[in-house]
């Protein structure tokens, strides 16, 4: 999302006040007291009830193992949905030939084809596109969605240059991320469990999306065939192994969020007999779904309970890139509600569900000016307010207080996998190089939130055992691992 240019001349704006407050009938000194004052006392009381102290993260790591055990152990006996992704052929550098990834995320698709040259020249060539998603086909159906996608995927692989060369006598392979909770039924089939991010497409319900993919292909007459379906996280990991083998943990923080890990097979009580080669799986643990200890608001109940899905993805709408912004402006409105902080101008966009987005809140804690004026522009233009100093000081500690949540939250989350791992296995994660590879929009864009993720699995973990636990940023790998593990897992693969 762009955000507009900065208005230069707010100070001197005025908005329409067609509505007068009645608290601006009141005689001014009662009415600056007696608003401060109730500004200061929802900010105080926000602050007590996000914060996130050593203990609160603690348990919230402990939590999130326990609930990986649970939700291991027997199909829903958790939040944790732990599925199986079915990859347990990653891939090993030697893959070679032309394969194509799709990706539909929360506010895009994007196409990527990849030229592979086995181990020696890896990757030889990619091209990439992205296309935002119309908001009307998140609520559309499942067959207008898919055409959308198959024919932006068509118009792609139309434009082939020489770099890129098929292998002769084969199809074209697709490696498909679907970053929507999917109950997978092999590498090339999984059915929607439910939408999320505030998608509500109707005729997925029971369907394999592979084969809604398929159909609309067809459709298009586009001759190009699924290979493998990929979960963004489970995407992000094997891109990232590709390049470094002690990438372990794979998480997504952008609209929505996400985790998977590399599994051994025998600790999967609920699917026993499962086999693989290297005796190991990716398990994609729909963390967005988590919900034990997590310090909560009425602002995050009320969104929660105005939402498409209540009660539902309770982490992901504490942490993620959707939700943040919009919890930003619930505390905003109701401080000038309740204490005028904006004055008597009207906010009619601030009452606006999602009129601040997270890329705001991000540009506003950028604003290190004196006067703040990045934080006044962007207050006028998105949500139509006019702000003093004062005003902007405070909606600056909002933005941080819930940013703080939400990336101390997400590394306590990290913490809990990475305790499980080696509770299972000693020696397997600490004491020596690990690698958790982070995607998304949010993390990728959001300096404050990284800062506060990396300093709860700091403080978690001690200055010892977190020496060797990185954290790193894998540019778009979800977008190269899905096409990698098309060719790990291509048709032709016993052609090689
Ligand atoms: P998706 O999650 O849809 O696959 P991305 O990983 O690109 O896509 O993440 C996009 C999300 O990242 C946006 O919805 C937004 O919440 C967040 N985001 C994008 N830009 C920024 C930014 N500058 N600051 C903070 N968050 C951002
Ligand atoms: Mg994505």
């Amino acid at each position: 999302m762009s955000i507009p240019a900065a208005s230069t001349a707010v100070g001197s704006l005025c908005l329409p006040r067609s509505r007068i407050r009645s608290s601006a009938l009141q005689p001014m000194m009662a009415v600056r007291s007696g608003t401060v004052s109730s500004v200061t006392q929802i900010l105080t009381k926000l602050q007590k009830e996000c914060a996130t102290p050593l203990p609160v993260l603690r348990h919230v790591a402990d939590s999130m193992g326990n609930d990986m055990r649970a939700g291991l152990a027997v199909d829903g006996a958790s939040d944790l949905k732990m599925i199986l992704s079915y990859v347990d052929t990653l891939p090993t550098g030697n893959e070679k030939g032309l394969f194509y990834a799709l990706d539909l995320g929360g506010t895009n698709f994007r196409v990527l084809r990849v030229q592979l040259g086995g181990i020696d020249q890896r990757v030889i060539a990619t091209e990439a596109q992205q296309v935002s998603i119309p908001q009307d086909l998140m609520f559309g159906t499942s067959e207008e969605l898919f055409d959308f996608i198959a024919s932006g995927l068509a118009k792609f692989a139309e434009k082939e240059s020489g770099e890129f060369q098929l292998l002769q006598g084969r199809k074209r392979e697709l490696g498909f991320t679907f970053s929507f909770p999917v109950k997978q039924t092999s590498i090339s089939s999984g059915i929607l469990i439910k939408w999320t991010k505030g998608f509500a497409v109707s005729g997925t319900s029971g369907k394999d999306v592979v084969a809604c993919l398929n159909e609309a292909m067809q459709r298009q007459g586009l001759q190009m065939q699924v290979s493998a379906l990929v979960n963004d996280a489970v995407g992000t990991l094997a891109g990232a192994k590709y390049w470094d083998n002690d990438v372990m943990v794979a998480v997504i923080l952008g609209t929505g969020t996400n985790a998977c890990y590399v599994e051994r097979i025998d600790a999967i009580p609920k699917m026993p007999g499962q086999k693989s080669q290297s005796g190991t799986t990716i398990i994609n643990t729909e963390w967005g779904a988590f919900s034990t200890g997590l310090p909560l608001t009425e602002f995050d109940r009320e969104m929660d309970a105005e939402s498409i899905n209540p009660g539902e993805q309770i982490f992901e709408k504490t942490i993620s890139g959707m939700y943040l912004g919009e919890i930003v402006r619930r505390v905003l409105l109701k401080m000038d509600e309740a204490g005028s902080l904006f004055g008597s101008s009207m906010p009619d966009k601030l009452q606006t569900p999602f009129s601040l987005r997270t890329p705001h809140i991000c540009a506003i804690q950028q604003d290190t000016s004196n006067n703040l004026d990045e934080i006044g522009s962007i207050l006028f233009n998105e949500a139509g307010v006019e702000a003093k100093t004062e005003a902007r000081q405070i909606v600056l500690e909002v933005c941080d207080t819930i940013a703080k949540r939400g990336g101390r939250l997400a590394g306590a989350g990290i913490v809990g996998i990475l305790h499980k791992m080696e509770d299972d296995m000693k020696g397997l994660i600490f004491g020596k190089r690990t690698v958790v590879a982070m995607d998304g929009g949010l993390y990728e864009n959001y300096p404050q939130y990284r800062n506060y993720l990396q300093d709860a699995v700091t403080e978690l973990l001690g200055p010892a055992l977190s020496e060797n636990i990185v954290i790193e940023h894998s540019k778009d790998g979800s977008g190269i691992g899905a096409a990698l593990l098309a060719a790990a897992n291509s048709k032709y693969k016993h052609h090689i």
